[in-house]
């Protein structure tokens, strides 16, 4: 005869089963948590680089727009003083009672300089405008020692007028002088350095220009006898609007900042790289190197 027996009813199996189920809902409760924690970590984890790389995308795009605005703040401080000055001397003359024609020439001699100071630094503001806008439209074939030939008939008399001397050492061989480039640009290249050499430098001082060439790059080399750049400058001076302090106080030199900046946009323009090299109160030496053509 059969017993009646069931195993639930087993207080035993019962006992176990409870414990059973308590353990398997130990371990769903902690993988729950578990999960949520997994969850927190790839949440917080995703947000810090998500953050990260929309930072590292926007910095230039900030810092380009920055640059930008200080850039516009700077034109507008630079173009405003000749103004202020100009209204300020009129104002001055226009109250002025016993004011006669020797003073409207002064006054007019005066105006003159400073809307001269306005024109080239609108000149510069320009230039600069269009390089950003890379205009490699006008690309030929140039000689590089016919620029430096330009742009030293430019700059012949002010040197005269310090009396310095410049000299210009060209190889035998020219073929290698050659690229291919915007001509006009590469004389206000040159014209800048041999401006800043001469302007930089004392009277009776001695410029050098060292040209080289091979079947890939040519490079000139402008070394001068001047009052040289400060090495915490040094790194600044192609920057827009930045003077080193010494060239301010010193000879009260005047100038805007931005010829440096024009100049190394005419290298980057043409694919070229620009750096300068100086030592306070010995000289400066500013080297450019750009693509041979043959
Ligand atoms: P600017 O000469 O009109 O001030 P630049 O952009 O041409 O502007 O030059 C920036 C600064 O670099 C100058 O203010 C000057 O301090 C320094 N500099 C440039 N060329 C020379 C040089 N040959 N010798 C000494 N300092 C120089």
């Amino acid at each position: 005869m059969m017993s009646d027996f069931s195993f639930s009813s087993n207080p035993v199996i019962q006992e176990l089963e409870r414990i059973r189920q308590e353990q398997i809902d130990e371990s769903s409760s902690n993988l729950q948590s578990n999960l949520i924690y997994f969850n927190l970590i790839i949440f917080i984890l995703s947000s810090a680089l998500s953050y990260y790389f929309a930072r590292r995308t926007l910095m230039p795009i900030e810092q380009s727009m920055e640059a930008q605005n200080r850039f516009a703040a700077d034109a507008s401080h630079e173009l405003r003083t000749p103004l202020t000055v100009m209204r300020s001397e009129i104002e001055v003359a226009l109250r002025d009672n016993k004011f006669n024609l020797s003073d409207a020439k002064k006054l007019l001699n005066s105006n003159l300089e400073e809307t001269a100071k306005l024109e080239s630094l609108s000149k510069a503001l320009l230039k600069l405008a269009r390089l950003d806008h890379n205009p490699r439209a006008d690309f030929k074939r140039v000689s590089i020692v016919e620029v430096i030939k330009d742009a030293f008939e430019k700059v012949e008399k002010l040197a005269d007028q310090k009396s310095i001397n410049i000299v210009c050492h060209t190889p035998k061989d020219k073929s290698n002088m050659k690229l291919r480039g915007d001509r006009e640009s590469l004389v206000e290249l040159m014209v800048i350095l041999l401006d800043n050499a001469i302007r930089y430098s004392p009277k009776k001082s001695k410029i050098e220009i060292i040209t080289y060439g091979n079947e890939k790059m040519v490079e000139i080399r402008i070394v001068d006898q001047g009052i040289g750049i400060d090495q915490s400058d040094i790194g600044h001076i192609f920057d827009r609007f930045y003077r080193a302090d010494q060239s301010r106080n010193k000879d009260n030199i005047d100038g805007y900042g931005l010829g440096l900046s024009i100049a190394k946009s005419i290298v980057d323009l043409h694919g070229g790289t620009i750096l300068a090299k100086s030592s306070l109160g010995e000289g400066s030496e500013f080297v450019f190197t750009l693509p041979s053509s043959q």
